[in-house]
């Protein structure tokens, strides 16, 4: 009866430094097999632990610069230090006509440039509990000198002027929480009226015939109440 749009959607999940991201995304794409991750560009260098093409997809600057020049991001932004992040346009178009929705983990900048290409797209913001709780995540971390803590803690102190520009916040307190969030987000968004493409119902005087030829239904005349 109704038909809904069959293309994906693109969700952004931005959110503050430490404010766990990574996890609830990953947990997401595992449980749900209707979504997938855009892997990002970057020019920043690749740490111990990452696996080139699964957290980014490492390039010099050089080789990022001819990539923009190709046209090959739907968005790009400098982000940290300087450096160079950008979601391939390609890869995120070809899932999108699959069907599947994509999840882009990327910033405010580049939220809003996806945001004015696609209207539809779910900005969703994740928040550690508090402040301090970032501070004690950073310091855990132990991986960065003080200079780039003292840094990554003042752009997470100014993007959360940015949250009223997002659709939803999420305070990733547990994670398990914080994807049941999502998860509802993403039912509710599959249900909005502006993704149905066409609604069509039954012929209602065939309905009414076959209501009538029924031989159980009682055939009474209809009476109409007075007021
Ligand atoms: P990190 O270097 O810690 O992996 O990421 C730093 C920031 O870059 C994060 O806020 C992340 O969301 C953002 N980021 C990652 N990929 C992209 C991208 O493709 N485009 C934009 N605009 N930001 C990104």
């Amino acid at each position: 009866m109704i038909k809904q749009k069959t293309s994906g959607q693109i969700i952004i999940i931005s959110g503050t430094t430490c404010a766990g991201k990574g996890t609830v995304v990953q947990e997401l794409i595992k449980r749900n097999d209707n979504l997938k991750l855009s892997i990002s560009y970057t020019s920043r260098e690749k740490r111990d632990g990452e696996i080139k093409g699964k957290d980014y997809y490492f390039v010099t600057s050089d080789e990022f610069e001819k990539k923009i020049e190709n046209n090959d991001f739907l968005e790009y932004a400098k982000v940290q230090y300087g450096k160079y992040y950008g979601t391939p346009k390609k890869e995120v178009n070809d899932l999108l006509k699959q069907g599947y929705d994509v999840i882009l983990e990327i910033d405010v900048q580049g939220a809003q440039q996806i945001k004015e290409m696609f209207p539809e797209t779910i900005l969703i913001f994740i928040m550690a509990p508090s402040m301090s709780e970032v501070k004690r995540r950073i310091k855990a971390r132990g991986k960065e000198s003080n200079q780039q803590i003292i840094e990554r803690f003042k752009v997470a102190y100014n993007e959360l002027n940015e949250i009223p520009k997002y659709n939803y916040v999420v305070v990733n307190d547990e994670v398990e929480k914080a994807v049941q969030k999502i998860e509802a987000i993403l039912l509710s968004e599959k249900c909005r009226v502006d993704r149905i493409e066409e609604i069509s119902v039954e012929n209602q005087e065939e309905i009414i015939h076959e209501f009538l030829m029924d031989k159980d239904f009682d055939n009474t005349p209809f009476v109409l109440e007075e007021n």
